[in-house]
């Protein structure tokens, strides 16, 4: 059993008395008694805050593998090494432990597989043990069998981060990579010393303090890299919410805005660049006669028809109900008035499947240009709405574009 003792002068403030035990393997029980505690209050504190979201499957598993962390490191330091077998019951808890908090991390990108975690890892520690307690490794069997293990995990998520990972958006996510590499590599490197020079009880001496310390701190560090990525996977998701439109998922007006601020950054004097605004013809009466669910249908067949038809480094929005705009660098107006011209020729050519067999759809386009040097967006936006305001008035489904200094009502009305 254990007790906190140590009020004499010189001895530690706590150390836990495991039975019978040598002081060196006092102190490497104490270290781990202690990180056993530690997981098991991490692994209950975590609880609720799956509570609150059950849908983030990732603080489970890693409420889950806390608390096999916390069982196996105090099984550890209950059970006596050198009974093979029951010793080999804690190693399997902290198996599983890795094998949950690997799926973890890997869930941050969207994909739940803790069962193939465990089940693989598993099966690899076992087939790694039976193999090495046939060949008389004793003790230190399950040690190296669990290195194994962990190496096995590190390599399947690998496997998957190459090969399945969905979610690359975060700028973090490739430390996730690196902390698996490691980790194989230093448990490579555990194991083997393990297994040539191992004590014959695996949590005595130098070698079990450092198998501790790099443990410990690998963990540490998966654990701030899972609560780093949370976060900024929710900064994205939030991100994305605030930017994009819910209905037809382009960007919003707020994120229109906010990209044309970023790309403005790097642009030079000399750059030209088009604001086009697109507005749909009529499409009150396509609400009236077809109901309100039938235009958002619109809407988006809409939307997904001009962002087929467009190079994607444009920047598209929808700025207002049934408007939309158009950022882009041109190398003249000629080249934006051509872009324009695609897109109303590209609505008029499939109108009639955009209202479902009304009055095909249609779009006014107003043009506004303007030089990288001494670029004012409110006075581009204004000359654009101007010229879009003169397609309006020239009968609808055509291009303007706003001429330097020309009052919008004397536009060029191009026609197909
Ligand atoms: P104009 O050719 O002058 O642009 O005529 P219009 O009817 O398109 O213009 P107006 O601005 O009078 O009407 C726009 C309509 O677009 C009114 C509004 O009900 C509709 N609208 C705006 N946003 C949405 C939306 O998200 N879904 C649907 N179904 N309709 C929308
Ligand atoms: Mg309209
Ligand atoms: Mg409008």
């Amino acid at each position: 059993m254990w007790c906190a003792c140590g009020s004499r002068a010189m001895k530690p403030v706590l150390v836990v008395e495991f039975g019978e035990r040598s002081s060196a393997l006092q102190y490497n029980l104490t270290a781990v008694f202690a990180w056993a505690a530690d997981c098991i209050l991490l692994s209950i504190l975590l609880l609720p805050l799956w509570l609150r979201n059950r849908a983030r499957m990732f603080i489970l598993l890693w409420s889950a593998a806390l608390a096999m962390m916390g069982v196996g490191l105090l099984g550890l330091t209950y059970v006596d090494p050198k009974a093979n077998l029951l010793f080999a019951l804690p190693i399997a808890a902290l198996v599983v432990a890795e094998a949950l908090s690997a799926a973890g991390l890997i869930s941050l990108y969207g994909e739940d597989r803790p069962l193939r975690f465990t089940v693989l890892s598993l099966s690899v520690w076992l087939a790694a043990f039976i193999l090495f307690s046939i060949s008389s490794f004793g003790p230190v069997a399950a040690v190296a069998s669990y290195f194994l293990a962990v190496i096995v995990i590190a390599i399947y998520a690998l496997h998957f981060l190459k090969y399945h990972a969905t979610f690359k958006e975060v700028r973090f996510h490739r430390s996730i990579p690196l902390i698996f590499l490691f980790e194989a590599v230093s448990a490579l490197a555990i194991a083997v010393t393990y297994v040539l020079e191992g004590p014959a009880a695996p949590h005595e001496g130098a070698l079990a303090s450092i198998t501790l310390i790099a443990g410990f701190v690998l963990f540490s560090a998966k654990i701030f890299l899972a609560v780093w990525l949370s976060i900024e996977k929710y900064e994205f998701y939030l991100k994305r919410l605030a930017f994009h439109d819910p209905l037809t998922g382009i960007l919003n007006r707020r994120g229109f805005f906010e990209k044309i601020g970023q790309r403005l950054k790097t642009a030079s004097a000399t750059d030209i660049f088009a604001y086009l605004t697109i507005d749909i013809d009529h499409f009150k009466s396509v609400n009236d006669q077809l109901g309100h669910s039938a235009g958002d249908a619109a809407i988006v067949r809409f939307t997904s028809t001009v962002e087929d038809g467009i190079d994607l480094s444009y920047l598209f929005g929808r700025t207002g109900g049934e408007e939309f705009a158009i950022f882009l660098k041109v190398e003249d107006e000629r080249a934006a008035i051509g872009l324009a011209e695609r897109i109303r020729l590209l609505l008029a050519d499939t109108g009639h499947r955009h209202t479902a067999g009304s009055t095909p759809l249609t779009v006014s386009i107003g043009i506004a240009i303007q030089r990288g040097a001494g670029f004012d967006l409110e006075t581009m936006l204004s000359q654009s709405d101007r010229a879009l305001y003169a397609a309006k008035n020239n009968g609808r489904d055509c291009v303007v574009a706003y001429g330097a200094g020309e009052p919008p009502g004397t536009a060029e009305r191009l026609q197909a």
